[in-house]
């Protein structure tokens, strides 16, 4: 599978077309930004990690019934996946309080919630990607209702599936984003990435922070969180 044309560059990822019309080639950088762009950096050898990561949560995920754009691993940092049309919703997922959750509401991070919460922005850059309700979503077509039940429903096994694993290799998972997309024929499935950009991870004993929070909140031990989390759940 060969790249042609570069059909995208985003914040983390380029995304290629190749010879298929069906497929595309995602290319993972070790560029990082936050706080809707205006803080930049790079983190060396995230773009591996967070390629490999996903790969193997998705294929995981995959087996355990959820429907994803994985298709084939190239190589360190670049994956054959499925071309969707992205359904523009970033679907967020909390089990504890933490981020713009707790910022918004007044509350301290890490409150454990009875149930996980299912949350959706709005994935349009120009309006800074705002909370938006599910009525919402259909009001303005991002999306059916069958679309977002089957999202929430995706979402949810997303989680159970991420806790248990994460638990086995200490880890808490705090909360984190997922996008789905449409196939050519129309199916729904998982689709961007799952890694430690769009995920909170904790030290389940020490309560250490082994995510992209290092980068944004400047805790230092960047490069060397992503690595603890590839050691811990890829054991490399
Ligand atoms: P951003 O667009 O937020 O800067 P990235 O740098 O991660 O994010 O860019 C990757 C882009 O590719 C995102 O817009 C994402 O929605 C999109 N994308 C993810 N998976 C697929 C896919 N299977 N097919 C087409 N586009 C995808
Ligand atoms: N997240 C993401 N991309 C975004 C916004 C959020 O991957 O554009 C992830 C983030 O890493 C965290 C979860 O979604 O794991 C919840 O993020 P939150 O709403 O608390 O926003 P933040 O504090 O990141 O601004």
């Amino acid at each position: 599978m060969k790249k042609t044309v570069q059909l995208y560059e985003g914040k983390a990822k380029k995304v290629f077309s190749t010879d298929d019309p069906n497929l595309v080639i995602v290319s993972y950088k070790d560029d990082a930004t936050a706080f809707d762009g205006t803080k930049r950096g790079t983190i060396t050898g995230k773009g591996a990690i967070n390629n490999q990561m996903s790969n193997f949560l998705m294929q995981k995920l995959e087996q355990a019934g959820v429907p994803t754009h994985y298709v084939q691993e190239l190589n360190e940092r670049e994956t054959v996946v499925k071309k969707v049309s992205i359904v523009p919703l970033e679907v967020i997922v909390r089990n504890l309080s933490a981020g713009s959750f707790a910022k918004r509401y007044g509350v301290e991070e890490g409150i454990i919630f009875d149930a996980p919460t299912v949350e959706f922005s709005y994935k349009n850059d120009d309006l800074h990607d705002p909370l938006i309700n599910d009525h919402h979503a259909v009001a303005l077509k991002l999306a059916t209702w069958d679309e977002i039940d089957a999202i929430q429903k995706y979402a949810l096994q997303v989680n159970d599936f991420l806790k248990r694993e994460l638990l086995a290799c200490g880890v808490t998972l705090v909360d984190f984003k997922l996008e789905f997309g449409k196939t050519a024929d129309g199916s729904l499935v998982l689709a961007d990435e799952i890694s430690p950009d769009t995920c909170r991870f904790w030290d389940s004993k020490t309560g250490e922070k082994l995510d992209k929070d290092r980068f944004r909140r400047d805790l230092g031990n960047v490069e060397g969180a992503y690595q603890e989390m590839s050691r811990r759940l890829l054991g490399k």
